[in-house]
């Protein structure tokens, strides 16, 4: 149906899209094609190197399976803190890649374990790191004929992993700052979220974890920070906030790690 006609609209779980129909009236005049009812989009899978989501896994999904606790217990801690049960339930890995928030919380914990997104149109399927997924705000390297068709999440050895969410309350909050750090065996992974126009991956950050305790400090992570984000002044917080927070985050965090 894509092929045929690919200004439609993917609908997955429908809690990023639904929530403009109230007030962006025109876009009750899309065509939508609901991704809910095809049921090879709908499981998650381990294998022996991978788990490997769905284009219409959710949340609940992964809450509910033990292994994912286990095994990779990030994603079950970012999982739970997305909106509420309700959200969790409908709510999709892949829908919030596609919706392309610079504030999601699926996307840090899934970019910080090295995760690989499968495109698939009817013309072919491309593999691209989550890493590399995103252009700018909301532009991003998926095709209107294409779909999230999987998820890869490797499983490898990795220490030190967790994801922080700064948010107005426990639940039912956007995050003011998003932040997942993992110590992968070939080095740190920190992913920020909410301090810049996409979700990203910080360089800096990430060479000075790998550098040694003997190089954190405080100002060390501000810096650092400085050179891989560009928080802004918005409706949730502001751009002082997030950057004195995140670095805190970072500082007292993976940083105390060995102090
Ligand atoms: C009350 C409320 C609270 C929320 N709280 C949070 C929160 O705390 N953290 C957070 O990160 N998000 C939150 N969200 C946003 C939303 O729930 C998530 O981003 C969710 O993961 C979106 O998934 P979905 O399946 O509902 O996407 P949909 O709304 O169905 O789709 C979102 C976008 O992705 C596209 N799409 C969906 N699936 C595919 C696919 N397989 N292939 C290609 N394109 C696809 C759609 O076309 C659309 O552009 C909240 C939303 C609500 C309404």
């Amino acid at each position: 149906m894509l092929a045929e006609e690919p200004e439609a609209v993917p609908l997955a779980g429908g809690t990023d899209l639904l929530v403009h129909w109230p007030a962006h009236h025109e876009t009750r005049e899309s065509t939508y094609l609901d991704l809910g009812q095809i049921e090879e989009l709908r499981s998650h899978r381990w294998t022996e190197d991978a788990l490997i989501l769905g284009g219409t896994t959710t949340y609940w999904d992964l809450i509910r399976d033990p292994r994912t606790t286990r095994d990779l217990p990030l994603l079950v801690d970012a999982a739970r803190q997305v909106g509420a049960v309700q959200i969790q339930a409908r709510g999709t890995w892949a829908g919030n890649i596609a919706n392309g928030s610079p504030a999601a919380d699926g996307v840090p914990v899934l970019m910080a374990y090295d995760a690989v997104v499968v495109a698939q149109s009817e013309r072919d399927s491309c593999e691209i790191p989550l890493s590399e997924f995103y252009l700018g705000y909301k532009e991003m390297r998926l095709a209107d004929d294409q779909l999230i068709t999987r998820i890869r999440v490797p499983l490898a050895p990795r220490a030190n992993q967790r994801f922080d969410k700064v948010g107005a309350r426990r639940a039912q909050a956007i995050a003011k700052i998003g932040l997942a750090t993992v110590e992968a065996e070939d080095g740190w992974r920190v992913v920020a979220a909410s301090l810049a126009p996409t979700v990203r991956r910080c360089p800096a950050v990430e060479a000075l974890l790998d550098s040694g305790e003997a190089e954190y400090s405080l100002d060390g992570f501000e810096t650092a920070l400085a050179t891989d984000v560009s928080p802004i002044d918005d409706i949730r917080s502001t751009a002082e906030y997030r950057r004195r927070v995140a670095a805190r985050l970072l500082f007292f965090g993976p940083g105390s790690r060995e102090a």
